[in-house]
């Protein structure tokens, strides 16, 4: 492969200003290891004062310390146990809100105040636009479709041969498998195994329900416990073996989640009159037409897994004002948007196959995070689903505001305006 031109400039750059041998030396590994340090598994005061301590001794300043580690993020620290390692304090993410969002749902029914938690100006206000023209058009109609979040572990065997006893043994015994991993949580329920074989080596897409938790660990800890089993039990045994195979999609865009949704899959559609969109959203139904079917060409030419506007802007804001593991909007903020002409305006579509979040565990029960789900009146359990199908009905205002912006000419002074303006 060629060496690409810029890298080429770059280069040629780091020659002229300084000496190849010093560059070399800089980049070379130094001798001797820097004193690490342990792990402090359980948040509390003295633990903090005991990272800082050395921290501070290695010259980080301490206005640091006084802005992460503020009094009551230290008389609170406890709270954290479970959530952090080496705790060193809060960060202060400022949190605004949409709504009243109008969503007409299976589960979220009803006018919902959402709390987005972000430093991007202009995501808010741009989220409220669409969920104040959603409202002027009777709300969101949402559905959810499917849910179950997948662990896949893989075996080696020794030959095609023998991969192909093993998946034998495992429908057969698959009742003695689904045992084993239900054996390990009172919400789970393991909903199929499912085998896939590549020569000698079998995958086993394990298929649960995770009642209102985003369900990770728990997923992990039964097929741990149905792993156990099947290494205990089956007839042939593998040569090597892995809990996780990267092949459930946990925290990455991939076609399989895409396809077949891992979390839930949900569906969210409005149709809007015409003098809303008009009206509300500064723009003609026809020029976000024309702008959708050019960003899905866009979509489509890039290789995007799915074709949709921005649902990570909503997601990760959202996720971070409700407790929710934020690295999972890699896979959430996948999915599909629709525009089309409608007999009275427009109709939209979002359909999110991969929404991985809850209502219980992980992070939701930290104080501000659960401050974040009683806002939307959607703490704790029997509420994850209708927190889901708020996440979706949030990205289609999300879809709409921002398609209307680009469409009617508004992006960049939207943005010139809340973000650099308003701070002049
Ligand atoms: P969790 O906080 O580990 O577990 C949820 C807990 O809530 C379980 O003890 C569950 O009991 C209990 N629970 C009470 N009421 C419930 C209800 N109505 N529905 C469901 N559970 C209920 O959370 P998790 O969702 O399993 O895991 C999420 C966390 O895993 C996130 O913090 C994420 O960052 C992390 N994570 C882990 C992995 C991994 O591979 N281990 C990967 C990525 C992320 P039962 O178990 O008895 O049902």
């Amino acid at each position: 492969m060629p060496i690409p031109p810029k890298t080429l400039r770059y280069l040629k750059k780091l020659k002229a200003s300084a000496d190849p041998a010093e560059i070399a030396a800089r980049l070379s590994p130094r001798e001797g290891a820097p004193a690490a340090l342990m792990t402090l598994p359980k948040p509390s005061a003295a633990a903090i004062a005991r990272v800082w301590k050395r921290m501070l001794k290695a010259g980080v300043p301490q206005t640091a310390q006084g802005q992460l580690a503020d009094d009551r993020t230290v008389a609170e620290a406890e709270t954290y146990t479970g959530n952090i390692e080496n705790m060193i304090g809060t960060v202060k993410v400022p949190v605004g809100v949409v709504g009243p969002l109008r969503i007409n749902g299976v589960f979220a029914h009803g006018d919902f105040f959402v709390p987005l938690a972000t430093t991007e100006a202009a995501l808010v206000a741009s989220y409220a636009r669409g969920a104040r023209a959603v409202g002027k058009s009777g709300g969101v109609s949402v559905a959810t479709l499917g849910e179950g979040v997948l662990r896949t572990p893989a075996f080696r065997f020794a030959s095609i041969a023998e991969a192909g006893l093993f998946v034998d043994w495992v429908v057969t015994a698959s009742a003695d498998l689904i045992a084993a991993a239900e054996a390990t949580t009172r919400h789970g329920r393991l909903l199929g195994i499912d085998p896939v074989i590549d020569g000698e080596i079998v995958f086993l897409m394990c298929r649960y329900e995770t009642g209102d938790a985003a369900g990770q660990n728990m997923v992990t800890f039964a097929t741990e416990a149905l792993c156990a089993h099947a290494l205990k039990a089956s007839p042939v045994q593998p040569r090597s073996w892995f809990l996780e195979a990267n092949f459930s999609g946990d925290k990455k865009a991939s076609f399989l989640g895409t396809m077949l949704g891992r979390g839930r899959r949900i569906t969210a559609q409005v149709d809007m009159p015409d003098d809303v969109v008009e009206g509300v959203l500064g723009a003609s139904v026809e020029d976000i037409l024309e702008y959708g079917r050019i960003a899905n060409l866009g979509a489509l030419m890039t290789g995007q897994v799915g074709a949709q506007a921005h649902f990570a802007n909503g997601l990760a804001a959202l996720y971070l004002a409700t407790g929710q593991d934020v690295a999972c909007v890699a896979e959430s903020a996948v999915g599909f948007t629709r525009m089309e002409q409608s007999e009275t305006g427009l109709l939209v579509t979002v359909t999110l196959p991969n929404l991985i979040l809850g209502t219980v565990g992980g992070g939701t029960s930290l104080p501000s995070q659960s401050a974040g789900l009683d806002v939307l009146g959607l703490k704790g359990s029997g509420k994850a689903p209708a927190l889901a199908e708020v996440a979706a009905a949030l990205c289609l205002c999300g879809e709409l505001s921002l398609t209307a912006a680009v469409a009617g000419g508004q992006f960049g002074s939207a943005h010139k305006r809340l973000a650099r303006e308003t701070k002049a």
